[in-house]
């Protein structure tokens, strides 16, 4: 069976437009990876964003899309003043969504926000600016993580963790990867173990150690597989997770949506 895999998206509030977005190159792995794309808008408060419980129920995967910065209260920190735009409804929708995944065992992929709001939903927390707190440590360089080369072109090396699923998945313990990000996890979240480092210590990726797959990368595969089809494993795995994940709901679980619980 093709699996449904829920990905989240950006709201823009702008005078006349007011409209949900999500970048097609998300939407075009996931179908390239042989899953079923449904997007999951985020809801303003107004409404229960439980209304949206039964179509979460036919999902089997989620993928944590790209976006505006989160907010710091969700980490404990006032705002520098370097953070960036946020975006209050998406916060708690998708921090919502993170949760419930890492509760119920559902397959998770979390891509640059996505690895954020997956890390701040495991109770962890991220630098506001790289560029402005991050020092490298004295056997590392500074790194570029804000790359103005094309999207789809790899500009920094990542050193991936021995034993970790990312290994597992490329094969190998380096790879070169695109860079658009002035945010990066700072304490990873409970259960969450570091996969993937940039030369200057910045965590490109984590995931959960106790979770079936909750993975995060910081880096944007989505723009990156049809020129280097490497990077569309990502996708292929969570698809299959996903598969796995249906079957063990098939032989019994509860609804996603009485497990939905949204706060604030
Ligand atoms: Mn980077």
């Amino acid at each position: 069976m093709t699996p449904f895999i829920g990905l989240t998206c950006g709201w823009q509030r702008k005078d006349e437009t007011n409209r949900y977005y999500l970048n097609s190159n998300y939407v075009n792995a996931v179908v390239a990876a042989g899953g079923v794309p449904v997007l999951l808008p985020p809801l303003s408060k107004a409404y229960d964003p439980k209304r949206l419980g039964p179509l979460l129920d036919l999902l089997s995967g989620l993928l944590l899309t790209g976006g505006v910065d989160l907010d710091p209260v969700h980490y404990g920190e006032e705002p520098l003043p370097a953070l960036g735009q946020i975006d209050p409804d998406r916060d708690r929708w998708e921090l919502a969504l993170a949760k419930w995944a890492l509760v119920r065992g559902m397959p998770v992929l979390g891509i640059c926000r996505g690895i954020q709001v997956l890390n701040v939903a495991a109770g962890g927390s991220l630098y506001q600016d790289v560029a402005s707190q991050v020092q490298p440590p004295s056997s590392g360089t500074a790194v570029l993580h804000y790359q103005r080369a094309p999207e789809w072109y790899p500009t920094h090396a990542v050193q991936i963790y021995d034993g970790s699923r990312l290994r597992e998945i490329f094969g190998c313990d380096c790879l070169r990867v695109n860079s658009f990000h002035h945010q990066a996890v700072k304490m990873p979240g409970r259960d969450m173990v570091v996969t993937a480092r940039a030369a200057d210590g910045v965590i490109e990726a984590i995931e959960s150690a106790i979770h079936p797959f909750a993975v995060g990368v910081q880096w944007h595969p989505e723009c990156m597989w049809e020129a280097e089809p490497i990077f569309l494993r990502l996708f292929s795995r969570l698809v299959e997770e996903a598969k796995a994940f249906s079957v063990r709901q098939a032989r019994g679980g509860m609804p996603v949506s009485e497990a939905l619980a949204l706060g604030g």
